[in-house]
């Protein structure tokens, strides 16, 4: 069972992506539980007040350490607490493989200019989902729950549907094909019908290493390779 709870000003974008579908029925067989937490439970004064201006000048308004700080307080125990940042580490499968170990996350997700620089104190990491700004990390957070929730034993129906696909040897995944067998003159490869299974896991391979040699070559740098891997990683090389 893996618990969530995740902070946000805005528990009205968070909520109903819980209760549809997978997740929701994850939560029914309980295997994960997910509790959102509105911060402005925590909000200050007769205003209500969550945020203010950010000491140095400049635009936008800055989340208080004395609202976000009790707030992730009043959530522990937990086993980590990650405040979603477009700052923090980039956020990867190897990661998401990491957190769907643990049993209670706490995910916090800012709004406006960001938390006050103090909230790292109580945090275990940063986590980016991207190169790019949100308005806000409720989507983040929805990044990490699926990434995580889907690695959770008994959340997906199979579990090799997890093993055989992108990022999960370090490589993307092999190019998939389903009826009809042929579409508009183009025709599904011919080994996939072939029903050889030896030569349908060699394709699959080539074709995974194809896709991440041309779009992603970074990835082959860090994946985990076999001595056959090699030979066909070769092999395109020299198609060019
Ligand atoms: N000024 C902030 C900065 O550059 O770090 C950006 C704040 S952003 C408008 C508001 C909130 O959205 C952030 O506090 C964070 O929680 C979330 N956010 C935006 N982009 C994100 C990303 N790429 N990954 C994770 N969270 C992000």
């Amino acid at each position: 069972m893996l618990r969530y709870t995740v902070l946000t000003l805005f528990p009205g974008l968070v909520r109903p992506w819980t209760e549809e579908a997978l997740l929701q029925r994850a939560i029914a067989r309980g295997r994960l539980a997910i509790e959102v937490r509105d911060l402005r439970a925590y909000a200050l004064g007769r205003y209500r007040q969550v945020d203010d201006y950010p000491y140095g000048g400049g635009a936008g308004m800055v989340l208080r350490p004395d609202v976000v700080i009790p707030a992730i307080e009043a959530a522990l125990p937990a086993d980590e607490v990650i405040l979603l940042s477009p700052a923090g580490t980039p956020f990867t499968q190897r990661i998401a493989e990491e957190l769907s170990q643990k049993s209670h996350l706490v995910l916090v997700a800012g709004r406006y200019e960001g938390f006050d620089a103090r909230v790292e104190a109580f945090v275990t990491r940063e986590l980016s989902i991207g190169d790019y700004v949100l308005m806000g990390g409720e989507v983040a957070a929805l990044a990490v729950i699926e990434a995580t929730a889907r690695l959770v034993p008994g959340v997906l129906g199979e579990p090799g549907s997890v093993k055989e696909e992108s990022f999960s040897w370090g490589l993307l995944d092999y190019p998939q094909y389903t009826r009809p067998p042929a579409y508009r003159g183009m025709p599904v490869p011919e080994v996939l019908l072939s029903g050889h299974h030896e030569r349908i896991r060699r394709w699959r391979r080539a074709e995974a290493l194809r896709r991440t040699l041309r779009r992603r070559p970074e990835l082959l740098r860090s994946a985990r390779l076999t001595a056959e891997d090699v030979l066909l990683l070769a092999e395109l090389d020299a198609e060019g």
